[in-house]
């Protein structure tokens, strides 16, 4: 069981799989107020960022699940490298459906709600592994600026514009689901970029030493056309957030 090969390549050398950056995760953790009590649950985990960092900086333990086998392993590696290996633990599986033995204080999906078949999904199902009054983390993309077409949405690499809200309507969607929005941290476009244009560097790094894999046509025509087109669609229309939701 893997996600597709592409991701695996592209992001092969990112920390974080989405426009935060380390100083985001940061002030997140802080912002929560986590307690070294606290246990985190994440679903779609990626490299195990937030819960390594979190675990060294604010004391918490937590559980981390993710798809893609070498995420998996390099969440692992970083537990070891921050010394918290004995407080966060990294299951390589798919996390839909997944529900936590033990309920926790903070259940997190950050830029991967598909996993629950979209927020409203996501948000039902982190519910399942929270203690009473914890606290749901979603980390989702929302329009900066409307797409003035569709066609504009799928450079975004969205389905199409109804793929995404803008933020007042995403606010207010979680309101619709009877949640109360008790903060949120937003992504800017410098952390796009660190999460796009690390991309690209990998993408070189790895065609020149893999010049005659299967796979090297698909990256070649990913590298020459990414950069045009995240800097014409993605980094002008696509914002993204962290949510920190409690129930009403
Ligand atoms: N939350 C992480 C990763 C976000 S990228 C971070 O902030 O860095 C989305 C992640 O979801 C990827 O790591 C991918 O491997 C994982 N993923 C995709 N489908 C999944 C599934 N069904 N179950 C678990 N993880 C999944």
């Amino acid at each position: 069981m893997d996600i597709p090969r592409i991701f695996n390549i592209t992001e092969s050398a990112h920390r974080i799989h989405n426009p935060f950056t380390a100083d985001k995760f940061a002030t997140l953790g802080a912002a929560l107020r986590l307690e070294p009590e606290t246990r985190v649950l994440d679903l779609g985990s990626g490299s195990g960022e937030m819960l390594c960092t979190w675990a060294c900086d604010y004391g918490i333990s937590g559980t981390g699940i993710d798809m893609s086998q070498l995420f998996t392993e390099q969440s692992k590696l970083r537990a070891e490298e921050l010394g918290v290996a004995d407080q966060v633990e990294f299951i390589h599986d798919d996390a839909a459906g997944y529900v936590a033995d033990q309920k926790v204080g903070v259940a997190a999906c950050i830029g991967a709600t598909w996993i629950g078949g979209g927020v409203a999904g996501t948000i039902e199902l982190l519910a399942k592994s929270l203690l009473p009054g914890g606290i749901i983390l979603i980390g989702e993309p929302y329009w900066l600026r409307l797409p003035p077409t569709e066609d504009v949405a799928k450079g975004c690499l969205a389905g199409s514009v109804s793929d995404f809200l803008m933020l007042p309507e995403l606010i207010a969607s979680f309101g619709n689901l009877d949640y109360d929005v008790v903060e949120m941290v937003l992504a800017n476009q410098d952390g796009w970029d660190r999460y796009e244009a690390a991309k690209w560097l990998t993408m070189r790094r790895w065609l020149e030493a893999n010049p005659d894999d299967d796979f090297a046509k698909d990256v070649r025509a990913q590298l020459t056309l990414e950069p045009k087109r995240y800097a014409t669609y993605t980094r002008e229309y696509l914002g993204w957030g962290v949510f920190a939701l409690m129930a009403r």
